[in-house]
């Protein structure tokens, strides 16, 4: 089994229509493909105009998942499950509206949890807008959003967390200070049953390895947290990319069994 479930297209911020990623993962082996396109319903406007440039708008929500409906009806096959999905930011102030909106359509998949935001500073936009920041402003970024990704976990609406530590994406590692913190987020997601990923864009950016990193990753795994691989592809070249390493290194691990999701349901299959 060769799943891949977080994946972008022309529908947010990615370069390919969803047939044309469905197609290149087909065409790459992959037995599950699932399409996550961006929504970020925030109540700040500062925050929705800036998501506007790499998210779908709110209000498409639901064309969006009648286009991934027709690519489904017309690519998937036994051999070849189409998933739909949606990567949907968290913010408290309107967790309810989200889950309202989630709700409405009941052939979504799944849904990754995920924040791309602290406050309103765009975590992972560009490095310049990091560099200006001192080290206690880039502890007090990773304090906020850690906040926000235990939010993710008590709101219960999504089935798995993306890119746990998207922080250090232009090199700024997790403090020390904070890693405490980390354990208890990830005592959160091992309470709160959902899943998380590998994410193996990260080593295609300036942290040059996966999300989360290596000791993180350990974690989870000690805590029996659920995971699965993906690419976070936004271009068809990327849907399986760093695959072989990510899913050696699970298996190095004693990882056995990984997650699909059908209608939010999870059941692990085998990794191989
Ligand atoms: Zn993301
Ligand atoms: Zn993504």
């Amino acid at each position: 089994m060769l799943t891949s479930y977080h994946n972008h297209s022309t529908w947010s911020d990615g370069t390919a229509s969803i047939r044309e990623m469905a197609l290149a993962a087909r065409e790459a082996g992959v037995t599950e493909f699932g399409i996550s396109d961006h929504l970020v319903l925030s109540p700040n406007p500062v925050v929705a105009s800036k998501a506007a440039s790499w998210s779908m708008k709110p209000e498409v929500f639901g064309d969006y998942v009648v286009a991934a409906l027709e690519v489904k009806s017309e690519l998937q096959t036994p051999a070849f499950q189409f998933r739909i999905g949606v990567e949907a930011d968290f913010f408290e102030e309107n967790i309810d509206s989200l889950k309202a909106m989630l709700a409405k359509y009941p052939q979504i998949d799944y849904v990754i949890g995920a924040s791309h935001y602290a406050g309103d500073f765009e975590i992972d936009h560009a490095s310049e807008d990091w560099e200006p920041l001192d080290e206690a402003a880039r502890q007090r970024i990773w304090e906020v959003y850690l906040d926000k990704i235990q939010g993710v976990c008590q709101a219960g609406y999504c089935d798995f967390i993306a890119h746990l530590d998207l922080p250090k994406k232009f090199g700024a590692l997790l403090p020390d200070a904070l890693k405490p913190k980390m354990e208890q987020v990830l005592q959160a997601i091992s309470h709160s049953g959902v899943a998380m990923e590998v994410n193996t864009a990260g080593l295609d950016k300036p942290c040059r390895e996966w999300y989360p990193s290596e000791e993180i990753l350990h974690r989870a795994i000690a805590l029996g947290i659920p995971l699965l691989v993906n690419a976070d592809a936004h271009a068809t070249s990327q849907v399986v990319r760093h695959f072989s390493e990510a899913r050696a290194a699970l298996r190095a691990s004693g990882i056995t069994q990984v997650c699909e999701f059908t209608e939010h349901r999870r059941r692990m299959i085998p990794l191989d």
